[in-house]
């Protein structure tokens, strides 16, 4: 079995060469993303394994199945980036890992919070040029404010229960309700409710086209003033415009993202020595109260073992025809 990975990087690479070695599937591993000016790279493989800024669009997945490949493994949970119907169309299946260490990503979320709030950052760079001021580190307690999350899947799940432990009031809004949290005194309420009074909001919903630009003008125009945005799930959840311009206006107190709408062109490189040509990430980093991180929630020890295990698990199920309990369709 022939496996071609793209968006490789070293740590993938250690990871799934050691979860492989009973198996002794075949793997290459391209630094490059899937795009249609590489596809041909996949020319042998039977599989694709890919990441979040792979591109399978429709034309993409055509080239694939043209040199023969028959299963697109994404070592990730969200598949916004694959063509479901292209894909049935040209009898590839589709795999993916759909739970991975969710404390990964929701611990995350926390030490953004924490970083905002209590801006470590700067305390960290200030000692470093021996400045032992306080001014402007000022934080508040996160016991007793109220914490809106947005989506309770995996990930929400456990982040309510962290954000629960530190003696917070939870709002929770999400289509699907989940009792394990509601027992812990996580309270479901409308979106309307949970956007107006939340101190810190929390996105851990998927990107669909029923979420995309989730926080728009109109909808931060119902948060709470000084409100700290926090988005770990996707970048196109956000309106990224629409939140600046919050942040401008003091409406948005403070923003850690994770992820971004233009992070394919970005993150998982290091481009320190080019000129940046996008110039709404250059405006976000310009501000004194956001926070970026490259798309690293997921980036744990456990995190990495789960992926490289269920990712391996679903080409065997393939491989020996058995059914894919991770397959993702329309
Ligand atoms: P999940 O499928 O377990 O949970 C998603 C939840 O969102 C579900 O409960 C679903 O009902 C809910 N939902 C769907 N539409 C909604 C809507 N319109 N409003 C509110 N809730 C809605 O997914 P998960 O494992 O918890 O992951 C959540 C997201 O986190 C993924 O979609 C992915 O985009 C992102 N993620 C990011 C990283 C990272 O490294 N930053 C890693 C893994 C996952």
């Amino acid at each position: 079995m022939n496996i071609s990975f793209f968006s490789t990087q070293t740590y993938d690479k250690d990871f799934f060469d050691k979860h492989n070695q009973p198996y002794g599937f075949d793997l290459t591993y391209y630094e490059a993303k899937l795009t249609d000016d590489t596809c041909t790279l996949a020319a042998g493989a039977n599989v694709v394994c890919v990441f979040v800024n792979d591109h399978l669009s429709h034309p993409v997945i055509q080239q694939l199945a043209g040199h023969g490949v028959k299963l697109i493994a994404l070592r990730c949970a969200g598949f916004n980036n694959v063509d479901l119907k292209a894909a049935k169309e040209n009898n590839i299946k589709v795999v993916r890992v759909p739970a991975y260490s969710p404390h990964a990503v929701a611990e995350h979320a926390l030490a953004m919070i924490m970083t905002l709030n209590r801006k470590t950052h700067k305390a960290y760079n200030r000692i470093r040029e021996q400045n032992f001021s306080l001014s402007g580190l000022l934080g508040v307690d996160l016991n007793g404010k109220t914490v809106g999350v947005i989506g309770t899947g995996n990930i929400g799940q456990v982040f309510c229960t962290i954000m629960t432990a530190l003696g917070c009031r939870v709002l929770a809004y999400d289509p699907n309700q989940h009792a394990s949290i509601t027992n812990l005194g996580v309270r479901y309420v409308s979106l309307t409710e949970l956007l107006s009074q939340s101190d810190i909001l929390s996105l851990h919903c998927p990107l669909n086209e029923h979420t995309r630009y989730l926080v728009n003008a109109d909808t931060i125009n119902q948060m709470k003033q000084g409100v700290m945005l926090i988005n770990t799930s996707r970048g196109g959840l956000i309106d990224t415009k629409a939140v600046i311009e919050g942040l401008k206006s003091g409406k948005i107190g403070s923003l850690g993202i994770d992820v971004y709408e233009q992070e394919e062109n970005l993150f998982f490189q290091n481009l320190s020595e080019q000129i940046i040509v996008d110039d709404t990430i250059a405006r976000l980093v310009s501000f004194p109260n956001v926070l970026i991180t490259a798309h690293q929630g997921f980036f744990t020890y456990e995190a990495l073992s789960q992926i490289a295990e269920t990712t391996r698990a679903n080409i065997k199920a393939f491989v020996n025809q058995k059914p894919l309990v991770n397959e993702v369709s329309i």
